[in-house]
């Protein structure tokens, strides 16, 4: 399987992503959490991606794609891969097509998910991540809640806020999205392989995808 999730930010990429690991066992690749790392590490990249992260504009085209390139090429990638959060631009979308045609590989199917902007406002304001897994919780909705306040389930790490779910930055993520992702959704609509679903439940989007694909 090797599927792009596509959507603005907060449309439930990341939660619909690891369902669909845990049942297919590809890897998701998130440049976020990739640049995250880097960031948390100190890394060169990551402090020359800290600043761009925080205003919530993109990382340049070359640097993520140089970062999908490597991570591709990992052994973990040889049967399939979830690509999430990239790509973002056309550009990007282009050169992953050169690296999948030199590897002779195909996208099986690019996934829209669709949530209203409301909707996205919200859960990114009250989205939590875990400082040391990434897992993702949402305090405002009861089944997305840590079982216990401010504590990660799966690791027992403190959760966090991201800088870039600030209410500021969230506008701006949103209008970068309009304009420089939401162009992504003709350029694969035309290849015929985008099919779209409604965000709202992330386990519906999962089902749909799985009904898609079987398993
Ligand atoms: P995400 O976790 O996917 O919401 O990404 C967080 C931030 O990382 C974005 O707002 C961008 O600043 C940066 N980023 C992640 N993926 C990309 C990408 N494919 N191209 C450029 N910047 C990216």
């Amino acid at each position: 399987m090797r599927l792009i999730l596509l959507g603005a930010p907060g449309a439930g990429k990341g939660t619909v992503g690891e369902m669909l690991v845990q049942k297919y066992g590809v890897p998701r690749i998130s440049t976020g959490d990739i640049l995250r790392e880097e960031i948390k590490k100190g890394t060169p990249l990551g402090k020359v991606a800290s600043e761009i992260i925080a205003r919530g504009a993109l990382v340049p085209d070359e640097v993520v794609v140089e970062m999908i390139r490597g991570k591709l090429s990992e052994k973990i990638c040889a049967n399939g891969f979830l690509l999430d959060g990239f790509p973002r631009t056309i550009e990007q979308a282009i050169k992953l097509d050169d690296l999948l045609k030199q590897r002779g590989e195909r996208l099986n199917a690019v996934v829209n998910i669709v949530v209203s902007k409301e909707i996205i406002v919200r859960r990114l304001s009250a989205r939590r991540i875990c400082s040391t897994c990434g897992a993702i919780y949402n305090i405002e909705f009861a089944d997305q809640r840590p079982a216990k306040e401010g504590v990660c389930d799966v690791c027992g790490n403190t959760l966090v806020q991201r800088e870039d779910d600030g209410p500021e930055t969230i506008l701006k993520r949103l209008e970068v999205y309009e304009k420089q992702t939401a162009p992504l959704i003709d350029y694969y609509s035309a290849r015929g392989i985008l099919f779209e679903a409604r965000g709202e439940n992330s386990k519906e989007v999962f089902d749909k995808i799985v009904s898609q694909f079987g398993g």
